[in-house]
């Protein structure tokens, strides 16, 4: 059987195929721990979780609006105010199945064949696929690895007359670097000023720590949603620890949004109405929860990198939001895939090869899981790479003698 073109040259997506894998050993008993998970342990908001019971309780689950229920669209309209100082009207919202559709149908509504996206790396894995799965090419540029974060003049210096979108994570999946405001700025008022896209996947927003914030893109700009260039992108998957609701949605000009809804009713039809009501019971709940997550994710990150400080020749550049780091293990190996299957199969952590997400020789880290889990993650770690730590560790309670 012949696939197609696109089909053959579109890769499962290395984190979720971890995912299952870790998935998959745990549930044979093996000892994981899985340092290279993208959710969140908290649960749901009672908020999020009563508004969708209600919905469902009624028993009447049908078809919805293509674009998101009103309600919901309304709910991110003043989240959008509250959070981004940015007016926006309802059909300048569009709801989706996780930020993820979002982005896919951004790319399929804006690129033509042969337009370029500018990507900095690192970068979140999914992006170079989804523009080339839309017929774009994905420009990466990369960032000095002191900071993680793109130097504007390495951004400007890539746009060419193909290029449509420059396209922003901060805080950044994979490396934690919050791109400062100085950089933010320079790079929208470019971008209003050429009418080039400014893409901001602002999924991990609220997720900074050491009581800093991110930096707003709709501050560098005077327009309004309409004529803005700034495209917002966000979720409740990471903020209310909500991956599996399935809830994303973009802010943009309105005829970008209606592009957006011909696409999902043409191939989703809709998003389902209970889940739309949790996401709106999340935004319109008490956000409290919001705070919770990130002292605990804070407190995670430094327990992650105290204990990274204990592996030799490790660099790391100090996570200022989400709950990944990435720390620099060439000093152990330049092939991140060989050294992620090493601890994989030595030590039974799991970790993201850092060559998926532009960035080889590195290691994507979660620190999403529990205190302990990343502690004993991080010294399995050692034990396995590290000459100079003692020979034998206990792993699942059994010891287990370093022999390689
Ligand atoms: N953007 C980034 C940077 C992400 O890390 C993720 C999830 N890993 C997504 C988008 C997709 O989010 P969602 O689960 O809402 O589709």
């Amino acid at each position: 059987m012949n696939l197609s073109r696109l089909a053959s040259s579109i890769a499962e997506s290395p984190t979720l195929k971890l995912n299952a894998l870790a998935k998959s050993m745990l549930a044979q008993g093996l000892p994981v721990i899985h340092l290279g998970g993208g959710e969140p342990k908290n649960k749901a908001p009672r908020s999020a979780v009563e508004a969708a019971a209600a919905l469902l309780e009624t028993g009447d689950i049908k078809y919805t609006p293509s674009a998101g229920t009103l309600s919901l669209r309304k709910a991110i309209v003043e989240y959008t105010r509250a959070n981004y100082g940015r007016t926006a009207a309802a059909e300048n919202v569009i709801v989706s199945a996780g930020a993820k559709q979002t982005l896919y149908n951004l790319m399929l509504v804006l690129i033509d064949p042969g337009d370029e996206v500018i990507v900095p790396a690192p970068f979140w894995v999914s992006y170079p696929e989804m523009i080339r799965m839309a017929g774009g090419a994905p420009v990466i540029v990369p960032s000095p690895p002191a900071t993680h974060v793109p130097r504007p003049e390495d951004l400007l210096a890539a746009v060419t007359s193909r290029t449509k979108a420059i396209l922003f994570n901060s805080p950044n999946n994979p490396s934690g670097a919050l791109y400062g405001a100085d950089v933010v700025e320079e790079v929208v008022r470019f971008c209003e000023r050429k009418g080039i896209w400014f893409l901001a996947d602002d999924i991990y927003h609220k997720l900074v720590f050491d009581g800093k914030t991110a930096p707003n893109p709709c501050a560098f700009t005077d327009k309004g949603a309409e004529e803005s260039r700034v495209i917002l992108v966000n979720a409740v998957s990471k903020i209310y620890g909500m991956t599996g609701f399935r809830i994303g949605w973009a802010v943009a000009p309105g005829n970008i949004v209606s592009a957006m809804k011909n696409i999902q009713s043409t191939t989703t039809s809709c998003n389902s109405g209970v889940l739309m009501a949790a996401a709106e019971g999340a935004l319109r709940g008490p956000q409290d929860g919001v705070g919770e997550l990130v002292s605990l994710l804070e407190d995670n990150r430094n327990v992650m990198l105290e204990a990274l400080g204990n592996i030799p020749n490790v660099k790391v550049v100090k996570p200022a939001g989400t709950f990944y780091c990435l720390p620099d293990f060439s000093a152990y190996g330049k092939d991140s895939a060989a050294l992620s299957n090493l601890l994989l199969e030595k030590a039974y952590v799991v970790t993201v090869p850092g060559k998926a997400f532009g960035a080889e020789g590195h290691l994507r880290l979660s620190y999403c899981g529990s205190r302990d889990e990343v502690t004993e993650g991080v010294a399995r770690i050692r034990w396995a790479l590290d000459p100079s730590a003692p020979k034998e560790i206990r792993i699942g309670g059994k010891a287990v003698v370093r022999d390689w």
